[in-house]
């Protein structure tokens, strides 16, 4: 495994205050329910991403973990450009995305781009695998048509894939070459940011530990910046410089990777770490994870993980703690750090 990390600089990506939220229109049944009660049911708000400030510097991996509905696909799609923030800034290159047109904001298009979880569900079954490697050169106009095809090549080469497989379908090849082909195809534009939201979750264990070898590799090679979003620390580990983890759309800790794996601070991500194996082995004593993660409609009052924490004290039932700087760059939003 290749790690480079020598050239860790300025921000690429930077949220600051980021607030991503949307509205639920009531079903029939809550209108009917309504109805019945003599109050009409009413829309409702889901705060997926809750005030977020973050910076990625160029050349590092961030990895973003949280589990499921935490919120971190959708910060993830903020980063990408699938969602615009409801409030807060996005900024790339250290210009507010909303702000930008022209070059600037084609720089952005290209620049920043998304791999997905589920390989099968985002490449179009009826096309070839030429045709989907091939379409964002054309859509950008990226390559003249001559040029097309040697380019093709070239990405499957990249992805360790032989050009005997250029004409398969999505469904003729192994969940693995799949998501190999997304990754090809988010590089075939030259991005300078991947964001990478659960690339091997849909893969067996024995495919995952390529599949990241091959992201090291890219990024060795390209001097490419990950956001790497995953439920599973063990998965970021060996891929991330630092770590960020998202709890009911907040970060609530952020560290090095080596530091979040020695010293971490807050209960839920002890909670989490609990879940990898190699660590849990060498018998901390952390609590495994309780309960569910609750509804962001419907979040719980002060701090979002009372319901489910050992440590929880009556002051957590009413107030919400603060990010604070627990040592150099390691920050956790947990009352049992506040200064006695
Ligand atoms: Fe647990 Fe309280 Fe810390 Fe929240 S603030 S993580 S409930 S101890």
């Amino acid at each position: 495994m290749t790690r480079a990390n020598d050239n860790v600089g300025a921000p690429v990506v930077e949220l600051r205050a980021v607030h991503k939220r949307f509205t639920t229109r009531p079903g029939m049944v809550e209108k009917a329910v309504g109805a019945v009660a003599g109050r009409p049911a009413r829309e409702r708000t889901v705060h997926a991403v809750n005030g977020v400030d973050l910076a990625i510097a160029r050349g590092e991996v961030l990895g973003l973990v949280g589990e499921s509905g935490c919120g971190k696909s959708t910060l993830g799609r903020v980063v990408a450009g699938l969602h615009a923030p409801s409030s807060g800034e996005l900024r790339y290159q250290g210009q507010d995305v909303a702000g930008l047109a022209g070059q600037p904001r084609r720089d952005y298009v290209l620049g920043v781009q998304m791999v997905f979880q589920d390989p099968q569900a985002s490449l179009n079954p009826r096309q070839r695998l030429r045709q989907i490697l091939a379409e964002p050169l054309a859509v950008h106009r990226l390559a003249p048509s001559a040029q097309i095809g040697a380019r093709v090549d070239a990405a499957l080469a990249e992805v360790g894939l032989s050009t005997e497989y250029r004409d398969r379908l999505p469904h003729q090849i192994s969940g693995g070459q799949r998501q190999r082909i997304g990754i090809a195809r988010a590089l075939m534009v030259a991005p300078e940011f991947l964001v990478c939201d659960e690339p091997v979750a849909a893969l067996d264990v024995s495919i995952q530990a390529q599949v990241i070898n091959l992201f090291m590799d890219l990024r060795a090679q390209r001097q490419l910046t990950y956001l790497f979003i995953s439920h599973d620390l063990g998965v970021v580990r060996h891929i991330s410089d630092r770590v960020a983890i998202m709890y009911l759309g907040k970060i609530v800790e952020t560290a090095t990777t080596a530091e979040v794996f020695a010293r971490a601070q807050h209960p839920y991500t002890q909670a989490l770490l609990a879940e990898v194996p190699d660590v849990a082995r060498r018998k901390r004593v952390f609590t495994p994870i309780q309960g569910e993660i609750p509804s962001p409609l419907n979040p719980p009052t002060g701090c979002a993980f009372h319901p489910r924490c050992p440590h929880a004290m009556e002051r957590c039932k009413r107030e919400e703690p603060l990010l604070r700087e627990v040592a150099g760059g390691h920050q956790a939003a947990c009352h049992l750090l506040d200064p006695p």
